[in-house]
């Protein structure tokens, strides 16, 4: 079958692989209908993982079932599924409690699996004709039938989930001011779940044009921060206190500014956005190493937090994996009742033998380019 296939730093290329097939009674394998474009591939794509020549990307999949192992329960051949980019196995202690971004079963002596990424278990990606999915009575949600919200229902496999993770490690609860910084697919998820939540005043930062617009398209209030001093506007839009909650959705990869060595970490900024004692989520990712890191302590990982206003301040934060499955089903049913409806984010839909010019662009942030679903069927 064709997938999209790792090469060097910025380089993939569709290639043939072997077809997968059920290794475990508990797989299935999918006829993958889309599999998104996410930008934690971009930190694989720019050679700043270690992630190995020939890995098949792709953690952002759904598809239909065409086979199913003989210890499958309540998954059937034809069954139109999206699956989590977490790979979980339902029954291990993290699991049980609901943090499926933590399984202990599936990724041995690091917690977490994911399809297609580095570091986070032995799981071939979905930008592909086909693929296996482990656990799959556990992983799989049941869509309905057709191809109704296609574009929707994708975003069920990590950033609809995972901005609303973000709300929720924050506790955003009706009334509550948000501010948001990054306005990428998930910081606009994020966004978009803190107004489903009922905030009454969403801050959206960053210095992409198009993006900022989409956040003004959801109700949000874009702050360009590369025109205006991010952390000044928000106060000066919320009597002088900040917000009553924060999200982090850009993570270590934050623009470095001139003249500085460190990435200037986002968690500042939101330190200081945010009113005392309120909360902060953080999803934008943060790694133990980034060989390709600005300075070396940025390749050991370890960046400058100043915990000390954090603590002055009696903030909280909750970081981490998104549980998705903790989420999946209920937004999947905002969207069929037309409550939710996360594709607005969605700019292109392109074939996988487009793959290599969509990551290029993506990669580049090009003007218009948020999200990319691919479709190798189509
Ligand atoms: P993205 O790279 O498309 O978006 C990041 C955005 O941040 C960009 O629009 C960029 O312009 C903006 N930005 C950069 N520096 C900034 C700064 N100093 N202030 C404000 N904005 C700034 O990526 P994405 O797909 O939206 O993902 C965002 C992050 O979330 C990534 O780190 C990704 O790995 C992570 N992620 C985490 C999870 C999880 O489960 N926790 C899941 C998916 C993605
Ligand atoms: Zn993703």
């Amino acid at each position: 079958m064709k997938a999209v296939v790792y090469k060097e730093p910025y380089t993939v290329a569709v290639e043939e692989v072997s077809d997968p097939r059920i290794e475990d009674p508990t797989d299935v394998v999918i006829k993958v209908t889309t599999s998104a474009i996410c930008g934690s591939d971009l930190h694989m794509y720019e050679g700043r993982t270690g992630a190995e020549s020939g890995i098949v990307f792709g953690h952002e999949n759904m598809g239909v079932v065409v086979e199913t192992g003989p210890g499958v329960a309540s998954i059937q051949k034809g069954d139109r599924v999206v699956l989590p980019f977490n790979v979980a196995c339902g029954f291990c202690r993290n699991c049980l409690a609901g943090n499926t971004g933590f399984c202990l079963t599936v990724n041995e002596g690091f917690a977490g699996g994911a399809y297609g990424y580095v570091s986070m278990g032995p799981y071939r990606g979905g930008q592909a004709e086909y693929l296996r999915v482990p656990f799959a009575d556990f992983n799989c949600l049941k869509l309905p039938p057709g191809d109704e919200h296609e574009d929707d229902f994708a975003l069920l496999a990590d950033i609809f989930p995972t901005g609303y993770h973000a709300a929720e490690l924050a506790r955003v609860s009706p009334g509550e001011t948000v501010c948001v910084y990054g306005a990428g697919p998930v910081g606009l998820m994020a966004a978009y779940s803190a107004v489903l939540r009922g905030a009454s005043r969403v801050f959206v930062v960053d210095r992409q044009p198009d993006r900022l617009r989409l956040a003004g398209r959801i109700g949000a209030t874009p702050i360009d921060y590369s025109e205006v001093d991010a952390v000044e506007q928000i106060k000066e839009q919320t009597g002088g206190e900040g917000t009553d909650k924060g999200i982090d959705a850009v993570g270590y990869q934050a623009t470095v500014a001139e003249g500085e060595e460190q990435p200037a970490i986002v968690l500042n900024n939101l330190v200081e956005s945010v009113r005392p004692t309120g909360m902060l989520g953080v999803v934008g990712l943060y790694v133990p190493e980034d060989p390709g890191g600005p300075s070396e302590s940025a390749q050991k990982g370890e960046l400058l937090f100043r915990i000390g206003r954090f603590f002055e301040k009696g903030l909280r934060m909750g970081t981490g994996q998104a549980n998705v499955k903790a989420y999946n089903r209920q937004l999947r049913d905002m969207i069929v009742s037309g409550r939710a409806n996360p594709s607005f984010v969605v700019s292109h839909r392109v074939p996988l033998d487009e793959a290599p010019d969509a990551y290029q662009r993506f990669d580049r942030r090009e003007d218009g380019w948020t999200k990319v679903l691919l479709k190798p069927w189509e």
